[in-house]
């Protein structure tokens, strides 16, 4: 084999979406867990799901053997790599077989627990809104090959008449980013098995040299984050994993990706380990200097030019730009321009399959997106060289400039903005005054907003989208459900109600649907985790509020009762976080106008005598930049967007916000800032222990740690909410303190949620009067 003829070809992608155009896995997924289908149609359906997709990627000119990645998942890709090494914590160990392996059922029972044991945990992929099943690796974890998935996916695409690239997380990625097994001895780090883990992988790599594929792509973005260790030793740890299976012969030719930003420093210690290929994204940060190219030798540039985690449209001149200026920088280190490839900056699994179908969206609006497949064409089309380059610092995606875009009266508006538009005014006397008007007992109880999401309510929306069902029967239906739920808190005895949304689909997307600046898809479904997928809307233009958006339904509901109302808003940042945002302003300007329209939603909930407002930001945590130089400026800007939305109330009206995770301390400065009278978070999973670690001194509010986990069906008894409420009074004392579940009860069904707020009720009462 001659080194051209084995060389990575001139066009590639990081990774593909996994969950079919039609959702194909998420349906064949669901009927084989509700035993609809067989495993063997199961197994039939997902092969053909593969088979699609290969055809699809060689359709779109990704012909070349090594070209296409073998991304396809049956849940998440840290899973895949933590099955293939073994890396099962003890109390799952009856899913290894007795040859060793981990079978399907095996799969997704860590994947999604059994009647004995909760699965594993999953958390946020990067800075992404995909969630990973996060490994647990003690000292004992006996990794081995416990998979021979890698090998029997080429295989099988072999079969396909695809020469494909079999992928799998990298060693360090999966590693940094598994926890510690439970019954590891403290200071135990994952970390410390890196040696076992690589001789595992190259056990695999020897399988895929055996089956004769020519490159494996190993995945890491853990590069591209600061991590709880320094970059010295990430270095070193890079020789360590990479340089260690680079030193192995019997193995494929190895690319190593390093999506999710900009690497820096350690790309020397990539180039130099070995390995015969290096992707970096060159959409985030800068582009690789001459310096840190120095070592490049024979190493094959991957060049990660198409943003693969937006659905803008590249503008191929910049792009074309930059991969001459990366050429030539390459050249200039002594390797090889001509060998470089152009490849999108991460997997295309963040993105939805094909703009193809997508008939209902304006056609100028098209003409500046790209989905997944329209990628991959770009991607195609830059390697064929045939783009006449433009500047470097060119514009990244194509220019959206038709009407909707730019909104003059929104735009005088933002820039009229003063600090004292962000400001309530004193804590103590706002605290005082809500009390004279709302009247609360000590240790209020209320919930997050969402009720069940019962069949009839889910059939009414949407039957009513379809058509079926008129506006007034729709809004009967609604206002039936929203009385069903404040009867139902007025039994419990609730102090705080709320309406319960059922006329939210999503809630991101609802409002989406009722601003303007918005588009929303029809088949842009993307997989957020296993077979849940979401439909991210598109944010294109500057936002306003053709008119109110929840105040009918919350006035509604209020004149059903004499306790108060809370209103339900969802905030700027995880509207922005759940959404494709546009690219040519920064975040920070576009959180603004979302806030303005929200600081309008909000006085017209009080003019209409909603004397509490809830702005929730579950989403505040997750957009936090991946390197911690980068934290401050993002949560500046978030935190003023919280405060514009909501600073515009009366110093009477309860401004509420909640958090859905329990990393509160992480950011507690940055909560504080949010100002809102009352937060309520997550910390029932963590038995109260986030509460107890709340510095007074550092946050001085109103506080609702969840005393109900709302993400399993079990009941909580009086005993231990009363328990946890009586902790969470010692830390933070009683005259800050609520009493609410752990989040919205959208998933729950109605049984559990009466059971379950009965007992809070009764929790609080006990709790009050001082048991
Ligand atoms: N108000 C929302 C609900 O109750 C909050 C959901 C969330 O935090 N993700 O459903
Ligand atoms: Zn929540």
């Amino acid at each position: 084999m001659t080194a051209t003829s084995a060389a990575l070809p001139a066009a590639t992608i990081v990774g593909y979406p996994r969950i079919g155009p039609d959702r194909e896995l998420k349906k064949a997924e669901e009927a084989a867990w509700a035993g609809r289908i067989d495993a063997a149609e199961f197994a039939r359906r997902t092969r053909e799901l593969r088979r699609a997709t290969r055809a699809r990627l060689v359709e779109l000119g990704l012909t070349a053997p090594a070209a296409i990645p073998e991304t396809f998942s049956l849940y998440d890709q840290v899973l895949d790599a933590a099955v293939s090494i073994g890396a099962v914590p003890s109390r799952f160990s009856s899913v290894v077989e007795a040859d060793g392996t981990i079978g399907t059922d095996g799969y997704f029972t860590l994947a999604r627990g059994s009647a004995e044991q909760p699965p594993l945990e999953m958390t946020k992929w990067f800075d992404t809104n995909y969630h990973y099943l996060v490994p647990e690796i003690g000292p004992d974890t006996d990794l081995h090959v416990a998979s021979h998935r890698l090998a029997e996916l080429f295989r099988e695409g072999l079969e396909d008449g695809v020469t494909s690239r079999p992928v799998i997380v990298g060693p360090l990625t999966l590693l940094l980013l598994a926890k510690a097994a439970d019954d590891a001895p403290a200071g135990f780090d994952p970390l410390d098995r890196v040696d076992d883990a690589v001789a595992v992988y190259a056990e695999l790599l020897s399988e895929l040299a055996a089956a004769g594929a020519p490159w494996v792509q190993l995945d890491e973005p853990a590069l591209a984050a600061d991590q709880r260790i320094g970059a010295d030793e990430l270095a070193r740890l890079v020789e360590r994993t990479a340089g260690a299976l680079a030193a192995r012969t019997d193995r494929p030719r190895i690319l190593v990706t390093t999506p999710y930003g900009g690497i820096g420093d350690l790309l020397p210690a990539l180039l130099g380990s070995g390995v015969e290929a290096v992707h970096v994204d060159a959409t985030r940060g800068d582009l690789p200097t001459s310096e840190q190219l120095a070592g490049i030798g024979d190493v094959q540039l991957v060049a990660g030019l198409v943003e693969g985690r937006s659905v803008w449209r590249t503008d191929e001149a910049t792009a074309a730009a930059r991969l001459a200026a990366l050429r030539e920088r390459v050249e200039a280190a002594g390797g090889d321009p001509a060998a470089v490839v152009v490849a999108t900056s991460v997997s295309l699994q963040h993105v939805p399959h094909t703009l193809e179908r997508e008939s209902a969206l304006p056609a100028e609006l098209v003409a500046t997106l790209a989905f997944a497949d329209e990628k991959v064409a770009e991607v195609v089309h830059l390697a064929t060289g045939e783009v006449e380059p433009g500047r470097v610092d060119g514009p990244r995606s194509v220019a959206r400039d038709f009407p909707g875009v730019r909104d003059q009266a929104v735009r005088d508006r933002a820039a009229a903005l003063t600090a004292a538009d962000l400001e309530r005014g004193d804590y103590a006397r706002r605290a005082a005054a809500q009390q004279e008007a709302l009247g609360l007992p000590v240790l209020p109880t209320t919930t997050i907003g969402s009720f069940p999401q019962v069949a009839e309510v889910r059939r009414a929306r949407a039957d009513h989208t379809a058509g079926r069902l008129d506006d007034d029967g729709y809004v009967a239906a609604m206002r039936a459900e929203i009385r069903r739920v404040i009867e139902l808190q007025e039994e419990l005895g609730l102090d705080v109600l709320v309406h319960g949304e059922p006329e939210r689909n999503d809630m991101v997307q609802y409002f989406a649907e009722n601003l303007d600046g918005f588009a929303t898809t029809a088949h842009g479904w993307v997989q957020s985790y296993g077979s849940r997928c979401t439909r991210p809307s598109i944010l294109f233009g500057d936002v306003s509020r053709p008119a109110p958006i929840t105040v009918d339904w919350a006035a509604y509901a209020q004149s059903l009762t004499d306790k108060p109302v809370k209103g339900m808003l969802t905030g700027p940042v995880t509207i922005l976080a759940w959404s494709f945002v546009r690219d040519d302003q920064s975040l920070g300007e576009t959180a603004d106008q979302v806030a303005l329209a929200l600081r309008d939603e909000v006085a017209d909930l009080e003019a209409a005598g909603i004397g509490i407002v809830q702005v929730d930001e579950p989403a505040l945590r997750e957009l936090l930049p991946l390197r911690h130089g980068d934290q401050d400026a993002y949560l500046a800007w978030s935190v003023d967007a919280f405060r514009l939305a909501t600073a515009g109330a009366a110093p009477a009206t309860q401004i509420h916000t909640h958090l859905c995770y329990s990393e509160f301390n992480e950011v507690i400065d940055a909560i504080d800032a949010l100002d809102a009278d009352v937060t309520s978070i997550e910390s029932a999973r963590s038995r109260g222990e986030v509460v107890a670690a709340i510095d007074p001194e550092r946050f001085a509010r109103g506080i609702g740690p969840g005393v109900w986990d709302i993400h399993s069906p079990r009941v909580p008894g009086v005993d231990e909410i009363a328990e946890l409420l009586t902790a969470a009074r010692a830390a933070v004392g009683a005259e800050r303190l609520w009493a609410n579940p752990d989040c919205g009860l959208k998933t729950r069904g109605y049984e559990e949620t009466r059971a379950s707020l009965a007992h809070l009720v009764e929790a609080a009462a006990r709790v009050r009067a001082g048991a």
